[in-house]
């Protein structure tokens, strides 16, 4: 039997990956499934990062969404409709080329383009205040509540037990793990700990505090519906304080982000006012037609940062393992990480494309940060 603690994307994920090879799961989540920061990203899924173990494995992973929907039986609304990263100087331009240099490597289609070309696939994009953009059409979105459904229906019918509002309040060791939960006591042979953001606490429970998660408070706020394809890319200038636009995926609305953050308790998801002027000052510098468009909705929810932005995942303790710490990122990579993790556990090796040492937990311990990964959505 594996216990597996958190019920967001990547603990509900591994749940069905193991089920499938033919592991008896049960998830523990205090609160809702998709209470955490799965249902409060923002869809985005790439593989434009910096560096060659983000790069190979969300290959990997958009390799996975393609067929995920058909795969679960269920519409996880998988698009891909692209990232274009804008340049605002020639510093930037520099380093675009670099990475795209990079992703080509590993297969991934990045090519630098010009602000018209820019903006035949943005229409209403402010096109004149960027000089480059680094646009791979194979990155794209999907529906955060349709992808965790669809992973936790395909589960159930392989028999997961999904305990809701059960909160894991203890862990000891005898001949087996005991989690002592609000619901009572079970025991297990492997636990996963895939709290992300309350991470640390869970690791304590097993003396092992030594993934130094910090919590930080993100936002969005979300526009009604415009006509669908004027911003159908996540578009992201990241000079402009990591500021991103993104059409809704389901009903045309628009998400708009920027890297206003707080430091704090993950518990605490009150969104703040603050957030909806910095984000909106940023949007229509991206789109000026934004400012005629009404907000609808805004609301909270916590990246879970590592010193260097990688998450961890590994083998804490024999038996015990962890995937947490997925910042800005762990929605897009949790068809590859889960599927990594339960081969992992099952089989002691995986054919997905894992560099277990990038993302070794033990890292931090060692002083060893990797390049740090670009954290927004
Ligand atoms: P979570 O979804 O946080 O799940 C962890 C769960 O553990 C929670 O539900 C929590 O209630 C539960 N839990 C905690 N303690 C206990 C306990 N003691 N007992 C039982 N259960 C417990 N990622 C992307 O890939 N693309 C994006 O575009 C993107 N945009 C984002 C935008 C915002 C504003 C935010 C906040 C995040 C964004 N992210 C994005 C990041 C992404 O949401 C997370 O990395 C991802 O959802 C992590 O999933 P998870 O399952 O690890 O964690």
């Amino acid at each position: 039997m594996i216990g597996i603690i958190g019920g967001g994307i990547i603990g509900i994920a591994t749940a069905y990956e193991l089920a499938k090879l033919g592991e008896e799961v049960i998830v523990f989540e205090k609160r809702y499934f998709g209470s955490g920061s799965t249902f409060r990203c923002a869809s985005g899924i790439r593989a434009q990062f910096t560096d060659e173990a983000n790069i190979r494995l969300m290959k990997y992973s958009i390799d996975k969404w393609k067929k995920l929907s058909e795969e679960l039986e269920y519409e996880v609304m998988f698009q891909q409709t692209g990232y274009l990263f804008l340049a605002t100087s020639e510093e930037e331009v520099k380093a675009f080329k670099r990475n795209i240099k990079l992703q080509n490597k590993f297969g991934v289609p990045t090519k630098l383009i010009t602000p018209e070309e820019a903006k035949e696939i943005v229409p209403p994009l402010n096109a004149d205040a960027f000089l480059a953009g680094a646009w791979n059409p194979e990155d794209g979105k999907a529906s955060p509540f349709h992808t965790l459904y669809g992973y936790k229906r395909a589960g159930e019918k392989l028999g997961v037990r999904f305990y809701p509002y059960t909160e894991v309040i203890g862990i000891k060791k005898n001949d087996k793990w005991i989690i002592k939960t609000t619901r009572g006591e079970f025991r297990v042979d492997v636990i996963v700990n895939a709290t992300n953001a309350w991470g640390r606490r869970i690791n304590s429970m097993i003396g092992k505090d030594i993934v130094p998660i910090k919590p930080f408070k993100h936002q969005l706020v979300k526009t009604e519906p415009i006509e669908r394809g004027q911003i159908e890319p996540l578009v992201c200038p990241p000079a402009w304080s990591d500021s991103y636009v993104i059409q809704d995926g389901e009903d045309g609305g628009v998400i708009c982000g920027t890297a206003l953050e707080y430091k704090g308790n993950p518990d605490d998801v009150t969104p703040t006012y603050d957030f909806v002027k910095e984000a909106l000052k940023w949007a229509v510098k991206i789109v000026p037609a934004l400012k005629h468009v009404h907000i609808i909705r805004q609301w909270a929810g916590y990246y879970a940062k590592t010193p260097d932005n990688n998450p961890a995942i590994g083998e804490l303790e024999e038996d015990f393992y962890v995937a947490i710490g997925f910042s800005g990122h762990g929605f897009m990579m949790a068809p590859a990480v889960s599927q990594a993790l339960a081969e992992k556990i099952v089989k002691g090796k995986t054919k997905v494309p894992l560099d277990w040492e990038w993302f070794d937990p033990y890292r931090f311990e060692r002083g060893e940060l990797r390049s740090s990964a670009f954290q927004i959505g």
